[in-house]
């Protein structure tokens, strides 16, 4: 990469692997092509894997974005007057709140203010005072504040009250623990810019057979274009290596998926081990990175580090800086995110570190290195040297 070229370190899109900017590079296929549905069975089967779901877990592979599989899930899991219950967390889950109201569900929310996140008692005691609650909507890793909730936690509360589990991995899967079958996960979904390492333009998600039993299940059908129904043929004709047509798939992006899902879990024949392996190096990559900004004196937005994502870090803005520190930063050749929780939207900012960034430490020295030096341009005295020195210490 030429020296002058940004670098992307917001919380998605992410900088590809040579890998996969290889293969969205290549020739455009049919989605008819022998060589293609091959392809996009292999990647229906790795996302199995990736998401540690079980064998009778259906994925599915929609162009579009997270916010597009947000809305997938909620159209063919929730009927009219539904009571579903929503862990609160930031920006995500308001937005997913939002897409469920429209739905027709009655959201009751559990509450957290930025930075923090709901209590398991929280979350039980809202349970307990639903008749019959469908499901349990969780953001696992909120993208406005850092937050990462205990997604395996929410998961069995949610399971004891006989309540469908849906996870919002979008900034999580890839670089997250996630455990589907395990944890007894009904949906967990994403999209190709996040963790899994694509340019954005797929929608992905997995859906267990309650998943499955609940769309077959509704009194009112979802959008054609957003039903389980209209999709389960075609990925299963995929998986089973026939060729099958309801709406074109994105096909340079699923070639791309192939490529990217098949890095995720290059590292082992397990699944469970190379997934084990992918969330070690995000929580090196996260260490280092706040490792690195702790020695510029910034104060991180999750309230106790065990709150604090592997995929990203929300920080403070330093007292006497405002927003303008991001140009200063992008300045110095690092693209990072402003704030987006409304709460702290001027007050914070935020870097993205998964996917290729994450086992890639020059991207993560030059980010740490490119606040430094913006912070130094707008007048704050911070210790360089120190800062490299604990970014590169945490990635040995
Ligand atoms: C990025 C993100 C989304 C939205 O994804 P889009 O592709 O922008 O629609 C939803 N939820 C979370 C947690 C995200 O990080």
């Amino acid at each position: 990469m030429p020296e002058d070229t940004p670098l992307l370190m917001i919380p998605g899109p992410i900088e590809l692997s040579p890998a996969v900017s290889a293969a969205m590079a290549g020739r455009t296929r049919g989605h008819l092509e022998p060589a293609f549905v091959s392809c996009f069975g292999k990647a229906l089967k790795m996302m199995r894997e990736v998401w540690l779901a079980g064998p009778d877990a259906q994925p599915f592979v929609v162009a579009g974005s997270g916010t597009l599989a947000m809305e997938i899930t909620a159209q063919n899991l929730i009927d009219e007057g539904d009571a579903v219950v929503v862990v609160e967390t930031g920006y995500f889950s308001e937005r997913m709140a939002e897409i469920l109201r429209r739905r027709g569900a009655q959201v009751s929310m559990v509450h957290a203010e930025a930075g923090d996140a709901p209590t398991t008692d929280q979350l039980r005691t809202m349970l307990a005072t639903q008749p019959h609650p469908v499901a349990v909507f969780a953001t696992h890793v909120d993208t406005s504040t850092g937050v990462r909730v205990d997604a395996k936690a929410i998961a069995q509360i949610a399971n004891e009250y006989g309540a469908m589990v849906v996870l919002d991995g979008v900034c999580a899967v890839g670089g997250e623990a996630l455990e589907m079958q395990a944890w007894g996960v009904d949906v967990a979904l994403t999209a190709s810019q996040k963790a899994i390492g694509l340019p954005p333009g797929l929608a992905l998600l997995v859906a267990s057979k309650r998943a499955l039993a609940r769309r077959a299940a509704l009194q009112r059908s979802p959008s054609l274009a957003l039903d389980f129904a209209a999709w389960q043929p075609i990925m299963q004709a995929y998986e089973a290596g026939t060729t099958s047509y309801f709406a074109t798939p994105a096909t340079n992006l699923v070639v791309a998926l192939e490529v990217g899902l098949g890095e995720l879990l290059a590292e082992s024949n397990s699944a469970a081990t190379a997934m084990a392996l992918r969330l070690r190096e995000h929580e090196r990559a996260a260490s280092a990175v706040r490792k690195g900004l702790s020695c510029y004196g910034l104060a991180f937005v999750p309230r106790s580090p065990e709150l604090m994502a592997n995929t990203l870090t929300a920080c403070y803005l330093p007292e006497g800086i405002g927003p303008e520190l991001v140009a200063g930063i992008a300045k110095h050749g690092v693209v990072v995110a402003g704030g987006l929780h409304p709460a702290i939207r001027t007050r914070s900012f935020r870097i993205g570190h998964m996917g290729h960034s994450s086992r890639t430490p020059q991207h993560l020295l030059r980010c740490v290195e490119a606040v430094g030096l913006a912070l130094k341009g707008l007048g704050k005295e911070v210790d360089q040297v120190s800062a490299s020195r604990a970014v590169l210490s945490e990635l040995d």
